[in-house]
């Protein structure tokens, strides 16, 4: 088979500024139904909901991906650096391509309210009956295993999946420049093209030659920055509470044999836990908002609200707690009963410690499980972990707690302040 385009195709994108296609297996894989799924699927749930601009899907995202490992892999094969193995471009390429595929709709909440697993589904994807599969068997046999096998981070080449997930691969490098482009906040930008000259295929893995270490020391910064600009933002936290409640009550609800109005084939598989591959990719944001706004109409007044108040951005309050204090978030469960709101829907406590971010780790030297630390590498060819090194990453180096935050629905709350507590109306600011 062909084993470059006769023409290369290019993608315009408003972060690389073109997308390069050169391989046939590429562009067939851009062209399956279950890749152009994912433009469906926006790359930060409901953060569009705190920065209106963050409606850029994984679709675009996955392109990026791509795009950045083929620099560097093409950068590492023009260098011919030893250390590369070049029978491995199309593997890594396909492995970037496809590594978001099996992401749901409204990813994050789906998984903590079903227990499902992006990863899981990305391989089952790769390796079950579907166009993706015929594709890369097409090109070669081997090909969906040893793509599955890198997603699972259990490939014999270690440095390929080094490139695709480490602590400083080419995902989150494009999702942090894609995330600050697509919500304006601009302390997310860094300079993607020093890093890129300065990576290194080292002994089975990526490392950075040490005069790039400022230009990593800005990447972490940016990591830094769009935490807590953008995917720690309380706003953000609120609207994923009102879409879990959405999610927790259906699910309920449809567990206690309540009739929906309106339940697609592919969200009742969801509520039962019989999901497979082909119902799995019926499943896009498209299908659930729609399926918010036929729920507004349910008898259900629990479920009809909550998506009212998804569909408008009319999200939960918020208000800051120093510390997990369990006696009064007791005392305001059981004052919320009082005035007819339901504990488990109306009243969250939230510290973001869930979400798949974080700064940086400077971890073991052996690796384990965690994702490896960021190694500078000197012209003696002797390696350093980067925050011995660096300052600035030492002080950023680690999650950062966040701080907890009480949700709940403020009018209900308001308009039946006088039959709460004073404690409560207190430290409520309802006084
Ligand atoms: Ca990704």
């Amino acid at each position: 088979m062909l084993r470059k385009l006769e023409e290369e195709k290019v993608f315009k994108d408003p972060v690389h500024h073109s997308v390069f296609v050169q391989e046939p297996t590429i562009w067939k894989l851009i062209d399956t139904p279950e890749f152009q799924r994912l433009r469906r699927i926006r790359q930060l749930g409901t953060s569009y909901l705190t920065f209106h601009g963050a409606e850029h899907s994984r679709f675009s995202h996955s392109l990026g991906v791509y795009e950045i490992t083929r620099k560097i892999v093409t950068q590492f094969e023009r260098n011919g650096f030893e250390d590369w193995p070049q029978e491995e471009r199309l593997v890594s390429l396909c492995a970037a391509l496809l590594h978001d595929v099996g992401h749901g709709p409204f990813s994050h909440s789906l998984e903590q309210v079903f227990g499902t697993d992006h990863e899981r589904w990305t391989c089952d994807i790769i390796l079950g009956d579907t166009e993706i599969r015929r594709v890369l068997r097409e090109a070669d046999e081997s090909l969906p295993e040893r793509i599955a096998s890198v997603i699972r981070k259990n490939y014999e080449k270690s440095i390929v999946v080094s490139l695709v997930s480490s602590q400083m691969d080419a995902d989150r490098m494009d999702y942090l420049l894609r995330d600050s482009y697509f919500t304006g906040v601009h302390y997310g930008t860094f300079d993607l093209d020093r890093i890129l000259r300065v990576l290194r295929p080292f002994q089975g893995r990526i490392v950075v030659k040490e005069s790039g270490m400022h230009a990593v020391e800005a990447y972490l910064m940016s990591r830094y920055q769009m935490y807590w600009q953008v995917y720690f933002h309380p706003v953000t936290r609120s609207s994923e509470i009102v879409l879990r409640s959405i999610f927790k009550r259906a699910r309920t609800l449809h567990e206690a044999g309540y009739r929906f109005g309106f339940l697609l084939p592919p969200l009742r598989k969801l509520f039962d836990g019989k999901l497979e591959v082909r119902d799995y990719l019926e499943l896009d944001e498209a299908m659930a908002q729609a399926a918010f706004g036929q729920w507004t109409h349910e008898k259900d007044p629990i479920l009809s609200e909550l998506c009212r108040r998804f569909l408008n951005r009319k999200l939960y309050k918020y208000i800051p707690m120093e510390r997990l204090d369990e006696t009064w978030i007791g005392e305001m469960k059981e004052q919320w009963r009082k005035i007819g709101l339901d504990p488990d829907y109306h009243l969250e406590v939230d510290t973001p410690t869930d979400l798949p971010y974080d700064v940086y780790k400077p971890g073991s030297p052996s690796g384990g499980s965690e994702k490896s630390p960021i190694l500078l590498l000197d012209d003696h060819g002797g390696l350093t972990e980067i925050s011995e090194k660096s300052e600035i990453i030492r002080s950023i180096a680690g999650l950062q707690r966040g701080k907890f935050h009480v949700y709940y629905p403020e009018e209900p709350v308001r308009s039946q302040a006088e039959r709460l507590s004073l404690t409560i109306r207190e430290r409520l600011h309802l006084q």
